[in-house]
Formats: C-alpha cells, sequence, structure tokens
C-alpha cells in the first residue's frame, strides 16, 4: 500500500516495481545461492541493475540519472531483495548519494556523476565505522592532515563493504583532535576518495562474516589523497552524514520490507504444499497464526515507510518516522525470517531452499548499518525527551 502519492506517483511507482521485478527474475535463487556459497560478488546482477539505470536513480537527470526521489529508490532495492536477491551488494551507492548532492562541490558532481550514472565508475564504498568508534561516531580516529595541496590519511577502518568492488569511496576521518574541539561533532570531514588513484597504498583485509557481504578491514597508512577531495567544509563531516542518515534508515526499511514478503510468500506457499499427519501444516493454527501475524506487522512498518519516505520527499523533518520505519521494518523482517524458518522446519535449514541464506541476510538490518538499540535512543532522547545515555 502506498500513501501521501498522487495517482501519477503511484503509477510510476508501481512501474518501477513491476521492470526491476523483471530484472530480477534473470537472476533467481540458485543465481543468489551460487554467488553466497562461492562468497562471490554478484558481479553480473549488479551490472544488468547498473545498465538499467535503477542504480542510478538518485541521480539528477542532467548528470545523466533517473532523478527519481527516495520512494523510488526505496521500491527499487525493495523489490530485489523481495526477489530473493540481497540489495547489499550495491545499496550504498542509494545510501550516500544524498551527501554528494548535497554538499559535493559541483566540480565533483560533474567529474563523477555522469560516470556512476554511466556505469564508468562505482562509489559503493562508504568508509565510516572503526574498532574504537562503531555506534559512537564522534570518537573516529583516522586522520587526515591537511598537507599543501594534499590531505594525508592515516589510521583504520573496520567493516567497510564493498571496497574491492568500488572505484570511489565516501570517507569520514578526523582533521581536528578529538581534545581541541569544544563541540565534539565537528573536527570530522568527509572526502570523495578515487581508490583508483591510491591503488596499492590502501591495505585492503576482507574479514569471514556470516553473510557474503564483501567487507574489509582497511589500513591507511600515509595514503595521499588530492585537497579537492574533501566534500563541502572541512570539519563538518558528522553533520553531513547525519543529513544522510534519514534516507538511509527509509531505504534499509525498504529492503527488510522486501525480505519480509519473501519469508511470508515462501512460508504460506510451504505451509499449503507440505502435508504431516494427513493435512497440509498451514491449517494448523500454530503453523499459520505466526505467519499471518507476521504479515500484519511487516504491512504495518510499510505504511511507516511510506509516511517517513512522503515527508522526506515534501523536504519535512522525518528523524522520527525514518527511524521508526528502519525499527519497526527490521524487526518485522526478522520476526517474518523466524517464523518461516519454524515453518520450513529441518528443511529450513537446508541450503537449496534459501530460507537459511535469507535468515542471515536480514538479521543484519537489525544491526548494520546502525543498531536498533540506536534507533531506540534517538527516539528516547530526541523525540521523547528522557535522559540520554552518551
Ligand atoms: C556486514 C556488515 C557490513 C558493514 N558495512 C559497513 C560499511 O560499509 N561501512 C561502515 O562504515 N560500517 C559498516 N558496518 C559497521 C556497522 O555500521 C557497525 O557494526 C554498527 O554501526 C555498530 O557498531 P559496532 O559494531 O562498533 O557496535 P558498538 O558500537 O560496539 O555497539 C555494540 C552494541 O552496544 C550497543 N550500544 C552501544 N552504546 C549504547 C547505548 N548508549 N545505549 C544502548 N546500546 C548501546 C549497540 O547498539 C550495539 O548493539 C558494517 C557492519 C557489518 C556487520
Amino acid at each position: 500500500m502506498e500513501t501521501h502519492t498522487s495517482p501519477q506517483a503511484s503509477e510510476d511507482r508501481q512501474a518501477i516495481r513491476e521492470a526491476v521485478r523483471s530484472l530480477c527474475k534473470d537472476f533467481p535463487d540458485p543465481y543468489w545461492r551460487a554467488v553466497d556459497k562461492e562468497e562471490r560478488y554478484p558481479e553480473e546482477f549488479v551490472t544488468a541493475l547498473t545498465k538499467s539505470g535503477y542504480l542510478a536513480a538518485l541521480i539528477p537527470e542532467e548528470y545523466g540519472g533517473a532523478g527519481l526521489g527516495i520512494t523510488e529508490a526505496s521500491v527499487i532495492l525493495e523489490e530485489i531483495n523481495h526477489s530473493g536477491g540481497n540489495s547489499g551488494a550495491c545499496h550504498a551507492q542509494m545510501y550516500t548519494m544524498g551527501t554528494v548532492l548535497r554538499h559535493g562541490s559541483d566540480e565533483q558532481k560533474r567529474r563523477y556523476l555522469p560516470a556512476i550514472a554511466e556505469g564508468k565508475l562505482r562509489l559503493q564504498a562508504f568508509a565510516i565505522t572503526e574498532p574504537n568508534a562503531g555506534s559512537d561516531t564522534t570518537r573516529l580516529e583516522t586522520r587526515a592532515e591537511r598537507k599543501g595541496d594534499r590531505y594525508v590519511i592515516n589510521g583504520q577502518k573496520i567493516f567497510i563493504s564493498r571496497v574491492k568492488q568500488s572505484d570511489l569511496m565516501l570517507l569520514m576521518a578526523r582533521t581536528t583532535p578529538y581534545e581541541e574541539l569544544k563541540d565534539k561533532t565537528r573536527g570530522l570531514s568527509v572526502f570523495l576518495v578515487d581508490m583508483r588513484s591510491v591503488k596499492g597504498k590502501l591495505e585492503v583485509q576482507p574479514l569471514d562474516l556470516m553473510i557474503n557481504h564483501h567487507t574489509n578491514t582497511v589500513f591507511f597508512d600515509d595514503v595521499e589523497i588530492p585537497a579537492d577531495s574533501l566534500v563541502g567544509e572541512e570539519g563538518m563531516g558528522f553533520r553531513y552524514i547525519i543529513d544522510g542518515w534519514n534516507a538511509e534508515r527509509i531505504l534499509i526499511a525498504a529492503e527488510a520490507i522486501g525480505d519480509g514478503h519473501w519469508f511470508i510468500e515462501r512460508a504460506s506457499k510451504y505451509a499449503g504444499e507440505r502435508v504431516v499427519f494427513g493435512r497440509p501444516i498451514g491449517a494448523n493454527q500454530g503453523v499459520q497464526f505466526p505467519i499471518a501475524q507476521a504479515y500484519a506487522h511487516i504491512e504495518a512498518a510499510d505504511l511507516m515507510r511510506y509516511h517517513a519516505a512522503a515527508k522526506f520527499e515534501r523536504q519535512e523533518k522525518c528523524g522520527a518516522e525514518a527511524n521508526m520505519a528502519k525499527l519497526l521494518a527490521s524487526e518485522a523482517a526478522w520476526e517474518a525470517a523466524n517464523v518461516c524458518l519454524n515453518t520450513f522446519g529441518g528443511y529450513g535449514f537446508a541450503r537449496d531452499y534459501d530460507v537459511e541464506r535469507k535468515f542471515r541476510e536480514t538479521r543484519l538490518l537489525t544491526t548494520a548499518p546502525v543498531s536498533n538499540n540506536m534507533v531506540l535512543a534517538f527516539l528516547g532522547q530526541n523525540v521523547l525527551g528522557m535522559p540520554r545515555s552518551y
């Protein structure tokens, strides 16, 4: 169900939904199963999505993109996950686009956006997290020191996804030491790093994770980048990243909704077909009701996702709604994942049914890119005015 939208906008979204659905049909379960098992990057899928133009949804038309809004972008990611795929392979381009569009220079946009839209360059790496700064971004330690017309980067990032599959990286680093700051949210800066020019200087060590996410530890050891890699003003990076958080939360919510529908559809179908004690297991309320309950939770979360997206499109404050959408959708998807696994019994653990893969993949959405505890803290502290824990 889509709310707060004109009939035309709604029709356009339906057309996008169907087109992405059709593209995803070329990448059925066995494709994603094999990619997962071989821990491969879904290169073919990402190339097809790029060629279709959908990955450039948020790039304005003047730079060769589709110039669509956050709602349409969210529908694209939702449908990838709904099809059984994993938009985690390529979503960062949408997550980071707001920061580049709002705060990047004209020169940066002209240099990179048309090439990204054409599929010649990928902006799929977003480097924030560090070993000593996960949820607490203001404690970042990676330094970027200005030396003439260069910045010299030193430090370590962890959990940075798709570094090897990307040409560009949006990097956040410290430009003023923490101790020298009065306002601790200052002193961090964002850089659009062209990784082609620092090849061989970045040390990238893949992490062994429970999902196929191409996530790495990245070491910067005197890595020099041109000073014009800086996005916006020096020291304002934290503010710029926060600006992008609402979009990111809405997009993750949509991915979770897509997963949720996948689990519900698979569970309902299997419950109707699997016969135990002489009747389909779905006739038993112990099997049927949890599926119906999870479905209701997904539909409710979806309303909040569209509500948040509509406010975002109208440029209204939407922090509360975007955070609630992320919270409700990721939890509803996780509920649906468990219900689906229960419905499949032992077969849920068999790779050939894809439930265990999607189960692992959807679990991430409650934790990254932001943990639901941080979402609750935002609601408790910023919306409800309760005492702060940080
Ligand atoms: C597969 C994967 C891919 C990722 N990709 C990227 C990426 O591309 N780029 C990137 O920058 N990062 C990435 N991340 C990192 C991710 O964003 C962080 O893991 C996440 O933000 C949490 O940080 P942390 O792991 O350091 O947890 P911590 O900050 O150590 O927190 C641990 C737990 O304590 C809770 N906690 C901490 N303080 C409080 C408090 N005050 N109140 C209540 N609870 C609290 C947290 O919510 C969390 O549950 C990725 C992570 C994973 C797993």
